[in-house]
């Protein structure tokens, strides 16, 4: 086979792409401010404050799915695993911290249903609060055994249920 065939056969994975689903926005700009973090929607973009650090503008684009794929076609992305980056879940109380998780992975889920081929979530746990970790994960294996499959350790573990990636 030429390269130049072997090109168009690639299916280009993006492992590092970042989703802020409305819904994990949505509970930040209504529970954020208890814990000093800020979420601010403006025309050129939107500013998440926290004590760490002040991020924005941020693009629209990373909570739009429509754009999301839009972007990936013009750059020849065949699939991204998404994933939730700062400032994440691991933040505020018990219920705060597992409602952040919950939003980010219900949305990741159903990005996934709509686009199935396209889509991927890579799980985000309340780590902080080991039980609400467990509660989050058990009824979602099947995205990570999905982000398994695409990071290539798919583990023959025992206890696969408690098997976090
Ligand atoms: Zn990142």
């Amino acid at each position: 086979m030429h390269a130049a065939d072997r090109r168009d056969k690639v299916a280009p994975v993006d492992i590092h792409a970042h989703f802020f689903p409305q819904a994990y926005l949505d509970v930040l700009a209504e529970e954020g401010p208890r814990f000093n973090v800020e979420y601010r929607a403006a025309p050129e973009g939107f500013y998440i404050k926290t004590d760490a650090r002040a991020q924005g503008p941020l693009p629209y684009r990373v909570v739009d799915l429509k754009q999301r794929i839009a972007d990936m076609d013009a750059q020849g992305i065949a699939m991204q695993a998404m994933s939730l980056t700062g400032p994440m879940s691991h933040w505020g109380d018990e219920e705060l911290s597992h409602k952040l998780a919950r939003a980010w992975n219900d949305s990741a889920s159903a990005a996934h249903q709509k686009y199935p081929t396209r889509l991927f979530g890579l799980l985000t746990l309340p780590m902080l609060f080991p039980d609400r970790a467990i509660d989050e994960f058990e009824p979602r294996e099947p995205i990570t055994r999905t982000a398994r499959r695409l990071h290539g350790h798919e583990h023959q573990s025992s206890r696969p249920r408690r098997s976090f990636i």
